[in-house]
């Protein structure tokens, strides 16, 4: 069944990248809820106030206050905590900022569904209602990352309220009406959902095919070694870096020896699979991190070393060679054995000097290498 199994590859492959993506998600949750938190602060005093509802019910309105003020200044000191240090305790801060989120909206839904109890204050209600309905229309916007979390704020907000309706009985119409926003609430929720993880996926696999880019435009597709236009940047690089350290910049050139003998002997793959085998030896012998080995062209390769000098170069290149000489590659029931030649030259960039001068000088003594018989190693240290 290979629709169904390509399908549940692609599941699995969507949950991988939603569990990447939860960091993200919860600084997103942040960004979009902090500014929020202000307004839950500063609108009920307005609503106590206007409506002087305050000085009919002391008590009750100083304790909702009370209430829910600490829960908002906990929320934003919280988000102060997590800024100063984004990387610690992370599950703990995450389960923290839900768990006040969802206590906000409980507060304010219990404080709701009391106020809707006082048939006799039937104007500070119709402000609470407007309130809550904006407050819940304002959740759904910043919580559509998380659906869960969408749905639980605007059901403890509004829950309570619609109980308290429908239990006091004298307005049934105005529970259906918020029964029904509930409902469309919860639509809007899913689809505003769906459409922020499509975003976040598209940016994200945008992302992964840049990088696949970037790292295919900087690599030799047979070897999987730096390309020719990658090593130039790097030597550019180093070159710069060594000349402000006045640290050893060491280039290495290596040519394999009689090679296109290889290619009519055995054929064009065959020399492909050696030119692979020989990649492999270049990385195993120039494996510090800092070692730049590239493909300079068909059967040519150079290694770029910054910090190491001639001599502890030349020691590599030695196992290099020997390496090689010994190497033999089997392909189709054929041995395939040959050597390398290689130039080697080192300098401390100065600010007056040619970088590809340099190269000239490597390449030089690779070419000595060869008129001299082969298989050797000459270093240029003019
Ligand atoms: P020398 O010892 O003087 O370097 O001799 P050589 O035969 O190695 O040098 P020459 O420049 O005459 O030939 C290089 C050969 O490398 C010719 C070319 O077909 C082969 N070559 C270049 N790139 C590739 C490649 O990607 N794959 C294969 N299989 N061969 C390649
Ligand atoms: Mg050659
Ligand atoms: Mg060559």
């Amino acid at each position: 069944m290979p629709a169904g199994h390509t399908f549940g590859r692609d599941r699995k492959k969507m949950a991988f990248q939603r569990q990447q993506l939860s960091k993200r998600v919860i600084k997103d949750l942040q960004k979009r809820t902090t500014s929020g938190v202000f307004f839950y602060i500063l609108v009920p005093p307005v609503l106590f106030f206007t409506d002087g509802y305050i000085r009919r019910h002391l008590d009750v309105s100083l304790t909702f206050l009370g209430i829910f003020t600490c829960i908002c200044l906990f929320r934003l000191s919280h988000v102060y905590v997590t800024k100063k240090a984004p990387d610690r305790h992370t599950s703990l801060h995450k389960a923290i900022f839900i768990v006040s989120i969802l206590l906000t909206a409980l507060a304010w839904g219990l404080g709701a569904s009391y106020f809707l109890f006082q048939s006799d204050e039937r104007a500070f209600q119709s402000l609470m209602i407007i309130c809550t309905v904006g407050f819940c229309a304002g959740g759904v916007v910043s919580f559509m990352p998380v659906l869960y979390l969408a749905v639980a704020y605007n059901f403890l907000m509004l829950v309570p309220g619609i109980a308290a309706v429908f239990i006091q009985g004298d307005v049934p119409s105005l529970g259906i009406a918020m029964v029904l926003y509930s409902i469309y609430l919860v639509l809007i929720s899913l689809r505003g959902n769906n459409e922020y993880w499509t975003a976040l996926e598209n940016e994200h696999l945008l992302e992964e095919k840049t990088r696949d880019l970037e790292i295919a435009s900087r690599t030799d597709v047979l070897t999987g070694l730096y390309n020719r236009r990658f090593f130039d940047e790097l030597f550019e690089l180093e070159w710069g870096l060594s000349c402000r350290r006045k640290t050893p910049l060491t280039l290495l050139i290596c040519d394999i020896d009689h090679f296109k003998k290889v290619n009519d002997t055995y054929g064009h793959q065959a020399g492909d699979e050696y030119l692979k085998l020989i990649s492999r030896y270049l990385q195993e012998v120039f494996k510090r991190e800092t070692d730049v080995v590239a493909r300079y062209g068909g059967e040519e390769f150079v290694v770029l070393l910054a910090d190491r000098d001639a001599e502890h170069t030349r020691e590599l290149a030695q196992r290099l060679g020997k390496k090689i000489e010994g190497a033999v590659l089997e392909y189709n029931g054929d041995t395939i054995q040959t050597t390398i030649s290689q130039g080697l030259t080192s300098c401390i960039p100065e600010p007056d000097m040619n970088r590809d001068a340099l190269l000239t000088r490597a390449d030089n003594a690779m070419y000595e290498a060869k008129n001299a018989g082969r298989n050797k190693i000459i270093v240029d240290m003019q």
